[in-house]
């Protein structure tokens, strides 16, 4: 990540145990208000600034680790505010990471560090722990082994091409220990007999003695059957549930300008989520006792029924364009079902879901049932996704990691694993569509959030009678929409998470003219501060170019041509993914149609982005596996257990 040092403004706690940082302070007074800590520790004055408004934020990590941060409701956009490290919260503890090292998070809105997080599980095997591979054996006659991610190339270049992020065993039949000291990447180029990038993040199993091990173990002690966890019943944990919403509904305020600071969300939106979000929560404290298994008949003579048991310790990685959301649908759900978990946010997002594990602790969540481990994918996410003792893995993000996590579950402990990764979600407009409702509503569903959503109608299919008329008005929608600082009023648009994915969007943007579609508005970034981008539509889109195919997470419309309702599901149908669709007619019949034959989790017709806990969501195809939130979510947290028992009929 890119590193903003000489903005960093440092924020000092009045009595903070300074000798316990794990970073080297920073050098720059500060650049934000101090914080005043009041009476309690787990709320703060905001000062008034002149272009901010007065508030008070209840926070909840430990105050010496607190994050002091000033997040104005400012048209200037964030402040500086910066902080100690965070750290991790393992078994309702806030505890440093084994690795002692932090990374920095950076708001999007001005690409300011607004805080270092400690991140969990790095080691280097040949520099931090040497020797403690040695006790994982592998390979035929071999004792030494590392499970290690590389890529790998042999003398003739054949053997191993594997992408970073993918673990793979080596073994040496000799007994000899492959040298992962002293072998660059120069030299792997040169192809050297075995060459082994010797990256700093390169790790091992001996993850699994550092943070991930340590949560895990917390998260297993808290599932064991004595456990006080386990020793609640179903209505105590639905109680539990509805304590922690009444929180999140206490902390609105202060979630959603964390969630904006750090996420680039609109405040308007993150404000609103709450609301969704508290009901996420509540709907699953209503199901928490609500879940019972079935009496069955029996041809034997007995009484057979089945249980439904919570899975276990579950491994929750979270993405970055939900972080909340994310968090909450994916835990409450877990919580509700009685398992214990290991929450693993991207590392663009550390901050809400540190504030929202200490709300579960302050509702009363017992010990080590919520654990949130800070770090990278291919270190802690990976160490959690190959960890024996984690039962179920549910994973937002990318395909591409989707599948290394799929491939971890089954070469792990065939982890239960719920995957949902995205799509090229198309929507349709018929000619019989009212343009007043469809424009505004397929501008929404792939400018929104910039664009950074899932089920984004990134293929928008527009029937040819009203085409020219609709492309006209999409491009005037597009061109009045207001980008800017996601906390000022008015501003409909912020802005991209960061500036590797601002590039990524402004790399298909680039392929989108050379394949030689129509670039009608838009396409450039806004200014050189933070990672804004013009809501860009193309038109003459065709089916082959690249930005009708791949997953754009940016704000770009993609305009299709089609004839007959026919054609358009075959056209609809031909991709890989199959999470979101949706159709504006006026025609019942081929809303109906279209909507039995689309292969999508989710359709929407004569709307878009309709979503409620009680929605059961998910994908076909590439799009995941299994589903989430609503009755079908909390089974995917749920072992089935049938029981017979012998009753002999009494005659
Ligand atoms: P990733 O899939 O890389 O990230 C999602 C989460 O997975 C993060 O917490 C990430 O950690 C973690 N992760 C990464 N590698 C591994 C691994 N080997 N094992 C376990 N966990 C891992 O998505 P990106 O952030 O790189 O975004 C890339 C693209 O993915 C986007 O442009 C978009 O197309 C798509 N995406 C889709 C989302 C959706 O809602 N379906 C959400 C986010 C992205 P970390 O990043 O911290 O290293």
């Amino acid at each position: 990540m890119r590193s903003h040092d000489d903005n960093v403004g440092v924020y000092e706690e009045a009595g903070a145990p300074i000798a316990s940082r794990t970073t080297p302070r920073q050098r720059t007074p500060p650049t934000c208000p101090r914080r005043r800590r009041s009476s309690t520790l787990s709320t703060y004055d905001i000062s008034k600034q002149d272009d901010t408004v007065p508030r008070t934020f209840h926070t909840h990590f430990p105050p010496d680790h607190s994050p002091s941060i000033v997040y104005p409701i400012s048209s200037q956009g964030s402040c500086n505010a910066v902080v100690t490290p965070l750290v991790l919260f393992i078994d309702n503890e806030w505890v440093d990471a084994e690795s002692g090292k932090t990374f920095e998070t950076v708001s999007p809105i001005d690409g300011k560090v607004i805080t270092r997080v400690a991140e969990g599980d790095k080691y280097l095997v040949s520099q931090d722990r040497p020797g403690k591979h040695s006790d994982f054996e592998i390979g035929r006659g071999s004792k030494i082994g590392v499970e290690i991610r590389a890529r790998i190339r042999t003398d003739n270049d054949i053997g191993i091409g594997i992408q970073s992020g993918t673990r793979i065993n080596i073994g040496l039949k000799t007994g000899t220990w492959i040298g992962i000291e002293g072998v660059t990447e120069t030299d792997m180029e040169r192809r050297t007999e075995v060459g082994i990038e010797n990256r700093a993040d390169i790790d091992t199993v001996t993850d699994r003695e550092a943070d991930i091990e340590k949560a895990v173990a917390a998260a297993r002690r808290a599932f064991h059957r004595k456990s006080e966890w386990r020793q609640l019943t179903a209505s105590a944990r639905g109680r539990l549930l509805h304590r922690f919403a009444d929180l999140i509904e206490r902390d609105a305020e202060y979630l959603s300008t964390l969630e904006t600071t750090d996420n680039g969300m609109l405040y308007a939106m993150s404000r609103l989520m709450m609301q969704g979000i508290a009901g996420t929560v509540r709907y699953a404290a209503g199901l928490a006792d609500k879940v019972h298994g079935d009496t069955i008949p029996s041809d034997f003579e007995g009484f057979t029924y089945t249980l439904r048991q919570p899975v276990g310790v579950c491994g929750l990685i979270l993405p970055w364009n939900g972080p909340m959301s994310m968090f909450v649908s994916k835990v409450a759900t877990a919580l509700a079902a009685g398992c214990t978990m290991v929450v693993k946010p991207a590392e663009q997002t550390p901050l809400t879901a540190l504030a929202l594990a200490a709300l579960l602790a302050e509702a009363g969540v017992p010990r080590g049932v919520v654990n949130v481990v800070n770090g990278y994918g291919p270190t802690a996410g990976a160490a959690l996704t190959h960890h024996p003792h984690v039962a179920k893995v549910s994973f937002t993000g990318s395909l591409e990691v989707g599948k290394i996590i799929q491939q971890a579950a089954g070469a792990s402990n065939l982890k239960r694993v719920t995957l949902e990764l995205g799509g090229k979600s198309p929507l349709v407009i018929c000619d019989d569509a009212d343009l007043n409702v469809a424009v505004p509503y397929a501008a929404e569903g792939v400018f929104a959030h910039q664009g950074q959503v899932c089920v984004a109608a990134s293929r928008l299919f527009v029937q040819s009678k009203i085409y020219d008329e609709f492309v006209k008005r999409a491009v005037e929608y597009a061109k009045n929409r207001k980008v800017g600082n996601p906390f000022t009023e008015g501003n409909q648009n912020g802005p991209q998470v960061d500036e590797e994915m601002m590039n990524k969007v402004l790399g298909y943007i680039e392929k989108g003219k050379a394949e030689g579609a129509k670039l009608l508005t838009g396409g450039q970034r806004i200014g050189t501060t933070g990672y804004y981008l013009e809501p860009t539509v193309f038109a003459d889109v065709t089916d082959n170019m690249t930005i009708a195919k791949e997953e754009i997470f940016g704000p770009v419309q993609s305009i299709l041509k089609f004839e007959t309702l026919d054609e358009v599901i075959d056209r609809a149908n031909d991709t890989n993914y199959g999470l979101a669709a949706g159709i504006f007619t006026t025609n019942v019949q081929t809303a109906l149609q279209f909507s039995n034959l689309v292969e999508a989790g989710i359709v929407w017709v004569n709307n878009y982005f309709t979503f409620e806990p009680r929605i059961p969501f998910g994908g076909f195809k590439d799009s995941g596996l299994g589903r989430e939130n609503g009755l079908e979510g909390i089974q995917q947290y749920l072992e089935t257990k049938t029981v017979n028992i012998a009753v002999p009929k009494l005659t």
